[in-house]
């Protein structure tokens, strides 16, 4: 009775050394790498001033990321806020001259 419990006791510190021996490999930090590759893209919104008639129609779409400036629509944040991409490419989609680009 007492060589099993030993011998199940010796078994296990043998599988903790082997999971202790992966510590600090590659495939530990993965998920790291993983993470940073399929996290959400940087989105950009650009307007093509040449081709914008000053409609408006983006301003009222998405207030968060276009304004008017004059005559002209402009885009007035640097990177176009997640929960607001949605609307942000709908404008882009109804821009009636299709000035809106987004990368
Ligand atoms: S919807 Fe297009 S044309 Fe109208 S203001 Fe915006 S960018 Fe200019």
């Amino acid at each position: 009775m007492r060589s099993v419990w030993t011998k199940k006791t010796k078994e296990k510190s043998e599988e903790e050394k082997e999971v202790n021996s992966n510590k600090g490999q590659i495939h530990e930090y993965l998920p790291f790498f993983f993470g940073k590759l399929t996290g959400r893209l940087i989105v950009k919104a650009k307007i093509d001033a040449d081709l914008c008639i000053g409609c408006a129609l983006c301003v009222q779409t998405c207030p968060e990321v276009f304004k008017m400036e004059g005559d002209k629509a402009v885009v007035s944040v640097s990177v176009v806020p997640a929960d607001v991409e949605g609307t942000c490419r709908q404008a882009a989609d109804e821009c009636p001259v299709t000035a809106i680009i987004i990368e």
